[in-house]
């Protein structure tokens, strides 16, 4: 444990920021394991963030179980829904004007283009292979939000083919507001510098480079259904709260790349990065929350301990 008595106080800001549309499983836990001893090695301060972004998936029994699960791990924090603190509210879902200000900024510094595509006009531009989405789940491709906020995005969406992209956007700074507030019949997509390599040193796993254009395409930041993406929302609010550590799964070092643009266009210094490798099953498959076998609800109830799942005797890390 970290000895807070002596030290001076510790600017160190983490977060855990599960989704509630699912029990988290050992995946999850391993990495808001990692985040919590590394902000107690720092001595610092930990936040957790509901990222119950999306209406239609997010359910309040799995952020109640989220937040008791933790618990019962031994993870603890110092600000969040059940404690408060300077930076409430600590759910996504009631800090829409904070997306807003930031989305209008975006609009406003000319980042953003609205796209028009279907998901079917996608897949015809694209011809990719779309086996990573179950018909239940297309819809979220066209949206480019991942399905589990911090922790089971679909990092590896297609690279968007660009069809929308020459609309010159001329949007007056009033109009903004109601364009995104109101659901329209398109997305808007943050246009990026192609040809441009992101580079960034993870904490963890070292040197990162991706390239814009061709690890990722111009992504979307607001949906048509008037939501803020997941990019959008894990910007603002983690400079809104003053992250200055990410710890998430490897899964999201693309979108990283992808944040870190948006950081910079909308003048933010970003935070450090450290990307936990991912937990796979027996079969080598990374853990999903249909894993139900593996959620940590019901390991508890076969009366597995916390420092198993921690250490995940039950598994194997690839
Ligand atoms: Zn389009």
């Amino acid at each position: 444990m970290a000895n807070l008595s002596s030290s001076p106080p510790s600017t160190y800001r983490g977060r855990l920021a599960p989704s509630p549309t699912g029990y988290l499983h050992v995946g999850h836990a391993r990495t808001f394991w990692t985040a919590y001893q590394r902000a107690l090695a720092a001595a610092g301060s930990l936040v957790m963030r509901m990222e119950d972004l999306d209406p239609d998936r997010s359910r309040a029994e799995y952020a109640e179980a989220a937040l008791e699960d933790l618990h019962w791990l031994g993870i603890r924090w110092q600000e969040g829904p059940d404690l408060g603190g300077p930076f409430a509210p600590y759910e996504q879902s009631n800090r829409h004007s904070i997306y807003l200000d930031a989305g209008r900024k975006l609009l406003e510094g000319g980042f953003l283009f609205p796209c028009r595509c279907s998901r079917k006009d996608l897949e015809a531009a694209l011809s990719a292979p779309h086996e990573y989405l179950s018909p239940s789940e297309n819809h979220l491709q066209s949206s480019g939000e991942p399905s589990n906020g911090d922790m089971d995005p679909l990092d590896d969406e297609p690279v968007y083919p660009g069809t929308c992209r020459t609309a010159v956007v001329t949007m007056p700074p009033n109009s903004a507001a109601s364009e995104f507030v109101e659901p329209g019949n398109f997305n808007w997509r943050f246009r990026v510098p192609d040809g441009e390599a992101i580079e960034f040193d993870d904490l963890n796993l070292g040197p990162q480079r991706f390239v814009a254009g061709v690890d990722f395409g111009d992504f979307v930041v607001w949906r048509r259904d008037g939501v803020p993406s997941y990019q959008l929302a894990c910007v603002a609010d983690d400079a809104a709260m003053k992250i200055t550590e990410v710890v998430r799964g490897e899964d999201l070092l693309k979108s990283t790349a992808r944040q870190i643009l948006l950081y910079r266009a909308l003048g933010l210094d970003p935070p450090g990065w450290f990307h936990c490798r991912l937990v796979a099953d027996r079969n080598g498959r990374r853990l999903a929350k249909r894993h139900d076998a593996l959620s940590l609800r019901t390991l508890r109830q076969r009366g597995v301990m916390p420092q198993q799942v921690i250490g995940a005797e039950v598994l194997t890390e690839r």
